[in-house]
């Protein structure tokens, strides 16, 4: 099985570190460094920090082994904002309903991540994080670096307050010594919620008052604040309550969104994380689910158990709709949103100055692991030129995630965490 086997080449870099010792360097390769591409270029490594970029017109280093990079690219190593580790893409809300251990779960779902080339990502949130992370960073388990939020912050009877997925508050005074408890915990950003969070409007909204606590509070420990967003109408409160990024914007429900909210994010730098392509999965699978299923993603990337649920989950709700209006209602206007508003508010917030930060939202319904490549996909069929949606999964990420001064660009003094792909797409 695919799980038992994962299919890595000789070419990994893992396997190839040992060989080549902490001095090396990648000649004749594109290196697209996150700002631009060399072509040809070459690039030193030493003692896992970057030690040189260079085009042809300045010679390769010589003294040392090198990687003959014709025919690839080198890349920073990719960075997906927005995951959920612990789910498989099917609605399995706690550890009892997955049918294998939680462990197991995640430590394919963290490799799965990293095969495809993801070396960095935020875990928001999900079961078992704290460990994994742990896990991961010592050695012990194969997975991107990753940053966890722990149960996100919201209000009672809002969206996320369900046992395990959220902390619940009544009042703006509870903020403060739950967000140094997740300080205390070792989690490095706050995920919350703006108003709207959900897709029937159906739960509780979060206040302005408490929204800006978590955000004041946040801040005050030197943590950043992720916000789900669904609909439009919860934009506004979220960017002038102060929040860093907002997940799923532009919101997949309520139209095109007003150009005075955008400028107000992109003055703010409030980054977008779109997690688009998931709004083309909700559409295909309801619209033309044999096609959609077809994609090796689903095929190689989830357990032929998970896909099952997915599907009968899907039929089900299909069921649903035709029995209870407000449900429908409501994918009528998810998919008319993917089908007439959503490029538009995508293109108005990229030419607003907002940066988007690439998310794929994988483990979250019908959104299987590995696939940031087909997120990158959307952004350029909605509207960028490749190397703008190469920035959103490098430079614009390492940026919300406060890491920029470590990862996300291949610049020198910066880690050497490199992705090398075969052929060139920019
Ligand atoms: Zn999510």
């Amino acid at each position: 099985m695919f799980w038992d086997t994962p299919k890595f080449t000789s070419a990994v870099p893992s396997q190839l570190m040992p060989e080549i010792g902490s001095r090396y360097a990648v000649i004749d390769a594109r290196v697209c460094t996150g700002i631009g591409v060399i072509d040809p270029g070459w690039m030193l490594v030493e003692d896992g920090r970057i030690a040189g970029v260079g085009d042809a017109e300045r010679p390769a280093p010589s003294d040392c082994p090198v990687i003959d990079g014709t025919g690839m690219t080198v890349l920073p190593g990719l960075i997906d904002c927005h995951l959920h580790l612990s789910w498989n893409g099917v609605f399995e809300p706690y550890p009892f309903t997955f049918g294998e251990s939680l462990g197991e779960r995640l430590q394919r779902n963290a490799w799965i991540t990293l095969a495809s080339g993801v070396t960095t990502a935020r875990e928001m949130p999900g079961f078992g994080a704290a460990e994994l992370k742990r896990k991961i960073a010592s050695g012990a388990a194969a997975g991107p670096r990753l940053l966890i939020s722990g149960p996100a912050v919201t209000v009672k009877r809002g969206y996320f307050a369900y046992p395990g997925w959220g902390t619940a508050v009544k009042h703006a005074r509870q903020v403060r010594s739950i967000i140094r408890k997740r300080k205390q915990q070792g989690c490095d950003f706050i995920k919350t919620v703006v108003p709207f969070s959900d897709a029937l409007r159906r739960e509780r909204n979060i206040s302005g008052e408490i929204l800006r606590a978590i955000a004041d509070e946040a801040r005050s420990q030197g943590l950043k604040v992720s916000a789900h967003s669904m609909w439009k109408d919860g934009l506004g409160t979220g960017i002038t309550c102060g929040v860093d990024s907002l997940e799923h914007a532009p919101s997949y429900v309520g139209g095109i969104i007003e150009e005075r909210i955008l400028a107000e994010a992109a003055c703010r730098e409030i980054r977008f994380v779109p997690t688009a392509d998931l709004l083309r999965r909700n559409y295909q699978m309801f619209h033309d689910r044999e096609e959609l299923l077809r994609e090796a993603d689903y095929q190689r990337n989830m357990p032929a158990k998970s896909l099952e649920k997915m599907t009968a989950g899907t039929e089900a709700m299909e069921k649903k709709q035709h029995r209870r209006p407000e449900v429908q209602r409501a994918f009528d206007q998810l998919f008319s949103c993917y089908l007439h508003e959503y490029q538009r508010s995508f293109n108005n917030a990229v030419d607003a100055g907002i940066q988007i930060a690439a998310g794929t939202d994988s483990g979250a319904n019908y959104t299987p692991h590995g696939i940031i490549a087909r997120e990158l996909e959307r952004y350029v069929r909605l509207g960028m030129s490749p190397h703008e949606a190469m920035r959103t999964v490098t430079v614009n990420a390492a940026g919300l995630l406060g890491l920029d001064e470590e990862i996300g660009s291949l610049e020198v003094g910066k880690r050497a965490d490199i992705l090398m792909v075969r052929g060139g797409m920019l």
